[in-house]
């Protein structure tokens, strides 16, 4: 005899251990008919910024909401249950062919995602969903919701509202993931990231003006790993925000040396979109930061993406303004990439922005490029902020960029990124 369904007090969803019975139940149907079923594991991504700012009694709230939407995008056979505190699941068996799935995924998808009002407070929800087809992946009911977890931490490593199909790769590419944290997590313990610094060349006087902070790790062999391969994956836990925090710690103290040695140059720092996004913890840190080195004065630059601006105004706006009164600036990383209106940029705190490197690509020879960089400049500069054209590697760009009047400049014609000591022998030899 059956269990009686338990349903989740919060969201009136069937809990977890309903979930066995409906995937018995679903994979015997899909074998003896021969037909189709997909499972969707859907995660609600950055639950505990959304926690910290609207409390617990909000938090049940939100829970209840995403999933009353969840049921609304249903169809008669389909059914969906409370599987983790974040984490619901989608049995469809309604789709006749497998190309059914993706339809109830980009429904539910695009209504979990819609704003909403929680506590008086605006919340952008995102997700990620990792999809398994039935009988397709597997027939074994042990591995539907393993394969769906490995899934959906694909896709939540592919940043927001992304999704991930079960496939025969996957288990190679979290086999490499998991190897990925396994390093970062030593890295962390041995404090053996480097931060390498990368010149900022004001344009007029061709003087050194700042530097980029740019994180690298080493491998067990002692190889350096691009933040391109391992800053995804950081991004995927709460590893990024320790990465962060080094980041911020290290090039605090790098500064404080710098001016002990009359050196006052300011230091850029990426923000990770997911530091971003768990707003709480960064202002946390960065309070921290500024606690502990209140003798010290500041002079550190926080590099914003463009593209998580635009993901909630808003909130982006009151948690730069928070970070602008604690002494740092902002600047906009990728500018020109994302889709912010001129409305949007005009009641932030901005101090600088950052165009995006590709829009210098095969400048002056491309001549679309270099229309749209003219105009990036032009649009910076009338609106009274610091413009830096990033990847500069010739003269000719150089000149370019020159007779637009943007501010200043990083790139390989001047210096690649290099370790500190590297960086203060060429800092002494530098003369424009
Ligand atoms: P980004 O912030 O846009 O950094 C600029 C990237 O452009 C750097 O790559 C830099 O080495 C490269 N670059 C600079 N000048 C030139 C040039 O003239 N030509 C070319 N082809 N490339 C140039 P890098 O160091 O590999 O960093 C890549 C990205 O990784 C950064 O892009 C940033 O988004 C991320 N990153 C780096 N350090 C950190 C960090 O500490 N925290 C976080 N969250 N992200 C980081
Ligand atoms: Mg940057």
């Amino acid at each position: 005899m059956k269990e009686p369904i338990q349903y989740d007090p919060v969201t009136g969803l069937p809990d977890r251990a309903y979930l066995w019975s409906l995937l018995d139940d679903t994979l015997k149907q899909v074998l003896r008919n021969t037909s189709n079923a997909g499972v969707l594991l859907i995660q609600l991504n950055n639950m505990d910024d959304i926690k910290s700012r609207i409390g617990d009694e909000g938090t049940n709230e939100f829970l209840s909401l995403m999933a009353s939407r969840i049921k609304k995008c249903l169809w008669d056979l389909d059914t969906a249950v409370q599987f983790e505190n974040d984490r619901f699941v989608i049995v469809a068996n309604s789709i006749h062919k497998q190309e059914d799935i993706h339809t109830v995924l980009k429904k539910v998808q695009d209504y979990l995602t819609i704003e909403c009002e929680i506590m008086g407070k605006k919340i952008s929800p995102s997700t990620a969903v990792g999809v398994v087809l039935l009988p397709v992946d597997t027939t074994e009911i042990d591995e539907v919701m393993s394969f769906a977890g490995s899934a959906v931490q694909i896709a939540a490593s592919r940043g927001d509202n992304s999704y991930y199909y079960f496939n025969e790769e996957i288990g190679k590419i979290v086999e490499q993931q998991e190897v990925v944290k396994t390093s970062i997590l030593s890295t962390l313990a041995e404090e053996s990231f480097v931060l390498m610094l990368q010149p900022k060349i004001d344009i007029n006087s061709r003087k050194i003006c700042g530097v980029e902070a740019l994180v690298r790790m080493r491998d067990s062999e002692n190889n350096i790993i691009s933040p391109d391969e391992f800053i995804p994956v950081a991004e995927n836990s709460d590893l990024i925000l320790k990465i962060g925090d080094w980041v911020l710690e290290k090039a605090q103290s790098i500064n404080n040396g710098w001016k002990k040695a009359g050196i006052n140059l300011p230091i850029s720092i990426n923000i990770s979109d997911v530091q971003f996004k768990n707003g709480a913890s960064l202002l946390a840190s960065l309070h921290k930061l500024s606690r502990e080195n209140a003798d010290e004065s500041f002079d550190l630059i926080l590099e914003i993406s463009e593209n998580i601006i635009t993901h909630d105004v808003t909130l982006a706006s009151a948690l730069m303004s928070e970070i602008k009164s604690y002494g740092y600036q902002i600047s906009i990383d990728g500018f020109g990439s994302g889709f912010s209106s001129l409305s949007v940029l005009k009641d932030l705190k901005i101090d600088e922005i950052k165009i995006d490197r590709h829009f210098l690509d095969n400048v002056p020879s491309d001549e679309k490029n270099t229309a749209i960089l003219k105009s990036i400049i032009m649009l910076g500069k009338s609106m009274d902020f610091r413009v830096v054209a990033m990847g500069v590697e010739s003269e000719e760009q150089f000149e370019i960029i020159k007779s637009h009047d943007c501010d200043e400049f990083q790139g390989f014609l001047v210096s690649k990124p290099m370790v500190e000591t590297d960086f203060l022998d060429w800092y002494k030899n530098y003369n424009g």
